[in-house]
């Protein structure tokens, strides 16, 4: 008997929850917390924007570990045409994976596998006394469960430090990029904070909301991020020796030298093939480096290993340069020191490059600063209630919520919570990359095995008890 709760409604939640459906389920419950959005889409996919594209090719993009082509047929049913290369609107995937989980909901119906799904939030998930967790939902309900797996995101964006409560309440500061309210006149000058993909993807909508706005993007090192090629590219041929060599090597400064070396060394590499090629062992790589090599990973390198990895679709690149030769858009390597004011709002930067200040002044600012998992500073309440209660705690680095390399949470005292585990971005502390759906549906379906054994286990004691 196993009844596990997932909590998150996203697409890390709804993997795990098909990978249980379809598996034994020895008399348990799942039960599918969704927080009350639709469910799968999560906030990548629940865009109604065509314009924003997957940034992995159709062929690359599945809900469950065993798919491989599942995306694309649903893709080319729907467009009349796909080839496995293309880029996609997001919104496509958010329908296929809503199409992948009612055909699983059916099976499941069919063959007697017990599940329910509750259009709420988790507000609180308590130690039982014995052995198991009791989960509280924000409706009432309580669900008492042999498992508990955390899937619920990023974290809510916060406003950065540096932005008046006068900007805050003055409407024209737009925290959340994929939620802007319609202003109450069409804005000049907008500027976005962030030069990310999540950035990428607000200055194409801010572009064709507001055809005569004049855009800014500003971040740290005002470094975009680089572009897939329009077809993919040959593998590099000695990518099984240089992970062994990756994975031999003591910090990251040594495996720079032999990425670049690797990327030097063979005529007509693709430095981008040599990057996916190392998609395979970066959890191991990371999990590798000591603290201090980690922070120095994020001090140094981050910065350049997320415009490398996370890369943009050929037509959304394309639409961002347009942008900026025509003289609409400026991106800016700066510091943001202070967003003041109202109407307009000033904005203080200090350049990268120069050290110098300046103010400018726009009608509206976007934070698109990406991904936010520090869990010590959220406000929500379910990770505040964990992490009062020592169930959880945070990564050292601030990258999530501290886990096993396979996942299970760790309590304040550092003691791994038997069935409770987490899945996506709040372990980007234990694994770095986790957050897109490659990774995410090969650690979906490796937890719902992990979750399937313990049941087994469980129902086994039960049995000789
Ligand atoms: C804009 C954007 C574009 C992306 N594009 C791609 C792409 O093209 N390809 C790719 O592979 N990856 C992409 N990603 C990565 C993406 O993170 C993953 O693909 C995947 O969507 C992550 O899903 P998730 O379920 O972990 O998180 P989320 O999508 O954040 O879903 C978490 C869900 O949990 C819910 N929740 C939170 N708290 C609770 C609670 N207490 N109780 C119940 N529910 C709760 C939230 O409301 C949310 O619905 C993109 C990410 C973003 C943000």
């Amino acid at each position: 008997m196993a009844d596990i709760a997932i909590i998150g409604g996203g697409a890390a939640g709804a993997a795990v929850f098909g990978e249980l459906l379809r598996r034994a389920d020895h008399g348990g419950t799942v039960h599918w917390i969704t927080g009350g959005a639709a469910p799968g889409r999560g906030v990548a996919y629940a865009t109604a924007d065509d314009r924003h594209l997957l940034n992995v090719r159709a062929a690359g993009m599945g809900l469950f570990a065993e798919q491989k082509g599942e995306f694309l047929q649903h893709a080319s049913r729907h467009l009349g045409h796909a080839q496995g290369s293309d880029f996609l609107p997001r919104r496509l995937f958010g329908e296929f994976i809503e199409a992948q989980l009612r055909t699983r909901i059916a099976e499941a119906h069919a063959r007697g596998r017990r599940f329910q799904v509750h259009d709420t939030r988790a507000a609180a998930v308590r130690r039982q006394p014995q052995a198991g967790y009791h989960v509280e939902l924000e409706n009432g309900a309580a669900l008492a469960t042999d498992a508990a797996v955390l899937a619920i995101g990023a974290l809510a964006p916060r406003p950065l430090k540096t932005v008046s409560m006068q900007v805050l309440d003055s409407g024209a500061y737009i925290l959340d990029p994929w939620n802007a309210p319609e202003p109450p006149r069409p804005p000049r000058r907008v500027l976005v904070i962030g030069t990310g993909l999540t950035a990428v993807d607000t200055l194409i909508s801010t572009a064709a909301r507001w055809p005569k706005a004049e855009l800014i993007a500003v971040s740290r090192h005002g470094l975009l991020p680089f572009r897939h090629p329009a077809a993919p590219v040959a593998p590099y041929p000695y990518q099984d020796d240089l992970n062994a060599a990756l994975l031999a090597c003591d910090g990251a400064a040594p495996m720079t030298r032999l990425v670049r070396e690797a990327i030097a060394g063979v005529a007509g590499t693709d430095w981008r093939a040599v990057v996916d090629g190392m998609r395979p062992i970066n959890a191991t790589l990371w999990q590798g480096f000591t603290l201090a090599q980690r922070r120095q990973f994020l001090r140094h390198l981050r910065w350049v290993w997320e415009a490398s990895r996370h890369r943009t679709a050929p037509a959304s690149y394309e639409i961002v340069q347009e942008l900026i030769e025509s003289g609409r858009l400026q991106v800016q390597g700066a510091r943001v020191l202070a967003v003041d004011g109202s109407g307009p709002i000033a904005v203080t930067l200090r350049s990268r490059t120069t050290q110098l200040t300046s103010t400018i002044e726009v009608d509206r600012v976007i934070q698109a600063t990406g991904l936010d998992t520090a869990v010590a500073y959220a406000r929500d309440p379910l990770l505040a209630q964990l992490l009062g209660a020592g169930l959880a705690t945070p990564d050292p680095l601030q990258l999530g919520l501290a886990a096993t390399p396979d996942g299970q949470l760790l309590d304040a005292h550092g003691r791994a919570q038997p069935g409770l585990y987490g899945i996506g971005s709040l372990l980007r502390g234990n694994l770095w990359e986790c957050t897109a759906m490659p990774e995410i549906r090969i650690a979906a379906s490796r937890l719902a095995q992990a979750l399937t054994e313990d049941g087994e286990t469980r129902s086994e004691e039960a049995a000789a008890n």
